[in-house]
């Protein structure tokens, strides 16, 4: 396939370099200087989409798709496929679906799980919506960049998945990281309690995948000085969204909301941003009751 790749950053890079090696022409193009192994780049972003039949966007934000997607959705060719893979809001995914149908072509919202690593290794879980269609023919591409997609509905359900989910992550982790500061101070070792959540009803992926408490469990940015893996500051954007979002539909979602206040202020107002989201516990361990 010919396919346009705009937005080559920590995400978009490796992903279009795998969609490359695998034998796809691949034109990128990013605001910023970069350079992608095997991705031509193009000299403006409708260069890199006119003769594309996918183009894939890997954008920071909902407001930055919404103006990409109206340069480019009037240079594509009639019957092409815009597949964003960005996290944005549920609103910016169903306007840009509605812009490229207006224009003669297809839409996905398709957002990711898996990270950077899992970008790298075309490991990347992708929750889909858009039309059975747009989905088929998609489909070889999220098999080269993932392990999983999963079709979600109409327009905007991917984004809907992918803020359900971040929300269900952020609450869990939070409860992971509070447990074990609470456990520290009852005298509980940590091997100990990571025994008995990982395998009782307190488990869940923060506890067993993506254990917070250094030395205990499997490998994770919490052994590597919580470096990132999945920065606290992507998951305060996410639950900014799943809040957004909830407020647009008048759902009751209070423990998201607490997680996205904790994230906040851990991000904004400590020293949170740069840091991998588990590193909740280290705040935790330094507090005393508020
Ligand atoms: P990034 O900031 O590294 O990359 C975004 C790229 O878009 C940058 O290279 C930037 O120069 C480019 N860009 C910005 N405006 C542009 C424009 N107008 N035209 C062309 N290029 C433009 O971000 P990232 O980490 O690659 O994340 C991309 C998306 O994936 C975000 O929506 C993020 O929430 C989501 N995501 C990231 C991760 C992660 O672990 N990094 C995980 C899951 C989802």
């Amino acid at each position: 396939m010919n396919i346009g790749f705009v937005g080559l950053g920590n995400m978009g890079a490796p992903m279009a370099r795998n969609l490359a090696k695998a034998g796809h022409a691949v034109r990128g193009f990013d605001t910023a200087p970069t350079s992608v192994d095997g991705v031509e780049m193009a000299v403006s972003v409708t260069d890199a989409v006119k003769d594309a039949d996918i183009v894939i966007t890997m954008l920071p934000d909902g407001d930055i798709l919404r103006s990409i997607a109206s340069s480019i959705h009037t240079a594509m060719k009639k019957g092409a496929v815009h597949l964003d893979c960005s996290t944005v809001d549920v609103d910016s995914a169903r306007a840009v679906a509605k812009s490229a149908e207006s224009s003669g072509l297809h839409a996905l919202d398709a957002p990711v799980s898996g990270g950077v690593g899992g970008a790298d290794a075309g490991t990347l879980t992708f929750m889909v919506g858009g039309s059975e269609s747009a989905f088929a023919s998609a489909k070889p591409l999220f098999d080269i960049m993932g392990q999983k997609a999963v079709h979600c509905g109409p327009s905007g359900n991917g984004q809907a998945a992918k803020i359900c989910n971040n929300m269900i992550l952020g609450v869990t982790m939070i409860a992971t990281c509070e447990a074990f500061a609470l456990a520290d101070k009852l005298g509980l070792d940590r091997a100990a309690m990571f025994d008995v959540v990982s395998t009782s009803s307190g488990a869940s992926w923060s506890i067993n995948t993506y254990c917070p408490a250094p030395g205990i469990g499997p490998q994770t940015p919490a052994d590597n000085d919580y470096k990132p893996g999945f920065a606290a500051d992507l998951m305060l954007k996410d639950l900014r969204l799943s809040q957004q979002a909830a407020s647009v539909v008048n759902a009751d979602t209070p423990m998201g909301r607490k997680a996205r206040d904790l994230y906040a202020q851990f991000v904004e107002g400590e020293d949170g941003s740069g840091k991998d989201f588990s590193a909740m516990l280290p705040r935790f361990e330094k507090q005393g009751r508020s």
